[in-house]
């Protein structure tokens, strides 16, 4: 957004998850970055890295066995967001474990949202993380 509004911020301009000076585009924050690769392991999403952004979040879902897809994934990109951030507006280096508590936590306040049966599935699901 900020290259495309012409503003020159060097420190921002590269990935600062995975410090591999890649671009931070869409397609690397989400998909590509080493990084978030581990973190989309951990939750059980796999999808094909190879291929447009689009097309790795269909192939996400059709791969996903699990429920409430859309949920998971939204919270699971949010908190790989937040930890961009983090590093960028705290200087607080972002890792994993914190990655991980805070996903637990949206995932806990997900169950409130939903039935009986959805919510057993996300504490299941929270436990085994
Ligand atoms: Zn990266």
């Amino acid at each position: 957004m900020l290259k495309r509004r012409h503003y020159h911020i060097d420190d921002i301009e590269s990935c600062v998850l995975c410090t591999s000076q890649e671009e931070e585009t869409i397609a690397h924050l989400i998909f590509n970055c080493k990084f978030n690769q581990h973190c989309w392991a951990k939750i059980g999403i796999s999808y094909n890295s190879n291929s447009s952004r689009i097309e790795a979040r269909i192939s996400a879902k059709e791969n996903y066995s699990g429920r409430l897809f859309f949920e998971i994934f939204t919270i699971t990109a949010w908190n790989i967001w937040k930890e961009r951030n983090n590093d960028i507006f705290k200087r607080i280096n972002p890792t994993h474990n914190s990655w991980l508590e805070r996903t637990k936590a949206d995932l806990s306040w997900l169950r409130y949202t939903v039935s009986t049966d959805l919510s057993d599935y996300i504490t299941s699901l929270v436990n085994n993380l």
